[in-house]
């Protein structure tokens, strides 16, 4: 089968290599499509400490396919249910990861398969079903951010991540404004329920944007007594400074939000069937497999998500 690998940062190749075998509990879905997605742009530029652990480094989470003849979706993780983390009831310590979904076929392990994978709701498009990764993730984090109605909720980022976050957070009653962006992303605001402005003293302040400057920012917005969620990861050893003044003075609350559960999972997937958002207009491209080192090289301006098959 034909499926891409990163053998470095910068180097992805699509290339025929066995079809693998699943082990057992593990099951073997062919995939429709899978979607790109920032952590995938993220890893192919600098690397992943836990997502491409290895090279060649099977690549791609965010999928949609068939399997026995049913169209599946399954989150590119799931809890241990074994360590510390689960048996509190917070986010797992030693969450099981798959990887591969660039390919004709992907094995997931067995966890995944018993918790996170699920048969796609009649009616709902594979492109629009595969984008429940990252918006169970968005859940999390607007989870995370408690918001309450009324709240205005800044989000820093306008990718397809902020546009999510947008969503979700009008979903739960509060005023999305998001901050910065692109032109051409700015369009797309209205749609997910947002509108554009500066952020400043926001109840809420998400950050979406990934770089310590986005970190700096979220604090120095929120107002006094305001909660930030950071929910952008910076490199392993990146050690942000804090506004302490704020912080201690103005009793800011800064919460962190990675990754997503099976319940923001399952919500997910009920949240992308109700249709309430165009979701299909975050697909902003479509290529086959063998083009996507091409447009990781060198993606569009337009890009949001690309819609890749076999
Ligand atoms: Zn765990």
């Amino acid at each position: 089968m034909k499926a891409a690998r990163l053998y470095a940062p910068g180097d992805l190749r699509v290339e025929e290599v066995p079809r693998p075998e699943p082990g057992p509990g593990e099951v073997l879905v062919q995939v429709e499509v899978a979607l790109t997605d920032g952590t995938d742009l993220k890893t192919y530029r600098r690397g992943h400490p836990l997502l491409a652990r290895e090279s060649p480094a099977p690549f791609g989470h965010e999928f949609c396919g068939i399997l026995d003849g049913r169209r599946v979706v399954a989150a590119n993780s799931a809890p241990c249910d074994a360590c510390e983390g689960c048996a509190r009831g917070e986010q797992c310590r030693e969450l099981v990861f798959l990887a591969g979904a660039y390919a004709d076929w992907i094995v997931v392990p067995e966890r995944i398969a018993a918790v996170t994978l699920h048969p796609v709701p009649q009616g709902l498009a594979p492109q629009v079903a595969a984008m429940v990764e990252p918006l169970a993730c968005c859940l999390r984090g607007v989870d995370r951010a408690s918001v309450q109605a009324g709240d205005v909720v800044a989000i820093l980022g306008a990718g397809p991540i902020g546009l999510m976050l947008a969503a979700c957070v009008a979903d739960a009653g509060g005023w999305p404004v998001v901050v910065g962006g692109r032109e051409e992303r700015r369009a797309f605001l209205d749609d997910f329920g947002a509108e554009p402005g500066d952020g400043q003293g926001a109840d809420i302040v998400i950050e979406a944007a990934g770089s310590p400057e986005a970190w700096a920012d979220a604090i120095a917005l929120v107002r006094p007594g305001g909660t930030v969620v950071m929910f952008g990861g910076l490199p392993a050893d990146a050690r942000p400074g804090v506004d302490a003044y704020r912080l201690h003075y103005e009793e800011l609350t800064v919460r962190g939000a990675f990754h997503h559960t099976p319940s923001t999972v399952r919500a997910a997937l009920a949240f992308l069937a109700s249709g309430a958002y165009p979701w299909e207009r975050l697909v902003t491209h479509r290529i086959l497999l063998a083009d996507l080192p091409a447009l990781f090289a060198d993606p569009p301006r337009d890009l949001l998500k690309a819609a890749v098959t076999p």
